[in-house]
């Protein structure tokens, strides 16, 4: 142990940029060299003592496996949403392992690293499912869209200009079904990666589960994972260092530590915007809430800083 915060258990939520940059095209070197930079700052927080689980984004890598699946839909069977999900669990499962067993002889430690293909549990009741909101998979023209809407009955919407795109339904998580799982292989010492890409969305169903078309939002499952596991702390790692209030606005200014109430404050008069930062702060919101003693949103180069409290948008409880 160095100095720094007593060792903690940590979930660490990696945010879209740890696999793949702005403008990069997502060939596997890119992404691969990415995620070794990632690996590498996830290294330093083992080798401090701290206990770490890994989530992460898919938004790419499962918008590329759609795109592969329509392009061959001629050739061979296309797979649903579902298991498109389950694939990118297991690809960027593999770079993690890969790259932290890497990282970590790096830096002289060692952990048996794992990842868990993870099913979240939503309520078919949720009301997300009658107003799908996520897109999906590759852009059409409006004729195309039109078709699809009509054929299948999708939900299709033009997306900032850029073509036509399917949304899916986001649900909120609910439960993780594989979490005995997780928690025994923590017990065991090994380094988990789970809930990829917000996890697998099923519903319960004659004593089983059964895989649905929709999103979970990524930060919103590592809040389920996070609290199921008694973590210490939940580290959502962005783009930002900071939270801001007033985003790219006039008065625009950087947030510290905030109060559960102070951050929902916030959240409340619309600093935060859907889809990106919002979620973010409300996993944290629902983390302390749930008992957690602390989430923080930052960068993944200020994570080790973030951790002693230095750095970051800490959300801690009180009013
Ligand atoms: P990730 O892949 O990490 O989930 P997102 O793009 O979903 O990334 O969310 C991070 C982005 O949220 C930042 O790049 C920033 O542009 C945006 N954002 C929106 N509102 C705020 C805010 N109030 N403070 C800081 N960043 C914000
Ligand atoms: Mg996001």
């Amino acid at each position: 142990m160095t100095k720094g915060a007593p060792p903690k258990r940590l979930v660490v939520a990696l945010g879209g940029n740890a696999i793949l940059q702005p403008g990069e095209k997502g060939t596997f070197e890119e992404q691969d060299a990415n995620v070794l930079k990632t690996c590498r700052q996830i290294a330093k927080i083992l080798k401090k003592g701290h206990e770490v689980v890994i989530t992460h984004g898919n938004g790419p890598q499962v918008g590329n496996i759609l795109i592969q699946n329509e392009r061959s839909g001629d050739v061979v069977p296309s797979m649903p949403l579902d298991v498109c999900g389950s694939e990118s669990q297991g690809f960027i499962g593999y770079m993690i392992q890969n790259n932290m067993n890497r990282a970590m002889a790096e830096e002289g430690i060692h952990r048996d690293v794992a990842t868990v293909v993870t099913q979240v549990v939503v309520d078919p009741k949720d009301p997300a499912f009658d107003a799908p909101t996520k897109p999906v998979g590759p852009f059409y023209d409006s004729k195309t869209a039109a078709s699809k809407m009509k054929e299948r009955g999708e939900r299709w919407v033009e997306d900032s200009g850029r073509g036509w795109r399917k949304v899916v339904p986001s649900p909120d998580p609910l439960d993780i079904v594989e979490k005995q799982v997780i928690k025994v292989l923590l017990e065991a010492g090994i380094l988990v990666v789970a809930c990829g890409g917000g996890g697998i969305p099923v519903v319960a169903e004659g004593g089983a589960y059964r895989g649905v078309e929709a999103v979970i939002d990524k930060d919103l499952a590592a809040e389920r994972l996070a609290s199921m596991i008694r973590a210490d702390m939940l580290l959502i790692l962005t783009d930002v260092p900071r939270v801001c209030l007033n985003y790219r606005q006039p008065g625009q200014m950087e947030l510290g530590q905030v109060t559960v109430k102070e951050a929902r404050d916030f959240m409340n008069q619309g600093h935060f915007k859907a889809g990106s930062m919002k979620p973010k702060v409300q996993a944290a919101i629902r983390f302390v809430e749930s008992g957690g003693k602390a989430a923080i949103i930052s960068s993944l180069g200020a994570v080790l800083d973030a951790i002693d409290g230095l750095e970051g948008t800490r959300v801690v409880p009180g009013i």
